[in-house]
C-alpha cells in the first residue's frame, strides 16, 4: 500500500489547492457523495452495496488544506499506472444521496459474525486503483 501512496503523492495534486502533495504527509481522501463515471478511485459501502450500487468520487487533499478545512473543489481519476490523471469539478457531477447511518447499521445486525465487532470505517471500501482490497487465502 505504501507504494501506491507514494504514487499518489508524486502524481496527484490537492484537489483543493492544487499544489503539490510531496510534502504532504498524508494522502488525505475525502468521500464525495457524488457519482463516479470512472474507475479509478472509488468508494461505496460494502454492507448497503445493494441499496447504493453507484461508484462514489473522492478527492484528494493535503495537509494543509484538511488543518484549514478547505473543500475539494474537484474529484479526481486516475488510470492503473497514473499515466493520466484528470480532475472533475465537483459541482458539475452528479449528486447521490447520502448512505444512511440507519442503513448501514441495519446491514451490520444482519452479518452473524460481525454484528457489533465490524466498524463503520472497516465496512468501507476504497477501490484506489485495483480491485477492492481481499485477505489472500494462503496455506
Ligand atoms: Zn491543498
Amino acid at each position: 500500500m505504501a507504494d501506491i501512496f507514494g504514487r499518489i503523492k508524486k502524481n496527484v495534486k490537492c484537489c483543493a489547492c492544487e499544489g503539490s502533495l510531496e510534502n504532504s504527509r498524508f494522502v488525505n481522501q475525502i468521500c464525495l457523495d457524488k457519482l463516479a463515471t470512472w474507475e479509478y478511485p472509488t468508494w461505496g459501502n460494502i454492507l448497503v452495496k445493494d441499496k447504493y450500487p453507484e461508484p462514489r468520487a473522492a478527492a484528494i487533499l493535503c495537509d494543509e488544506c484538511i488543518r484549514r478545512k478547505r473543500k475539494p473543489k474537484y474529484a479526481v481519476e486516475w488510470n492503473k499506472d497514473f499515466s493520466q490523471v484528470r480532475y472533475h469539478q465537483v459541482e458539475d457531477l452528479k449528486d447521490l444521496p447520502e448512505i444512511r447511518e440507519q442503513d448501514v447499521m441495519e446491514a451490520e445486525s444482519k452479518l452473524n459474525f460481525f454484528s457489533g465487532v465490524i466498524s463503520h470505517s472497516l465496512s468501507f471500501s476504497l477501490t484506489l486503483f485495483t480491485q477492492p482490497l481481499t485477505i489472500p487465502s494462503r496455506v
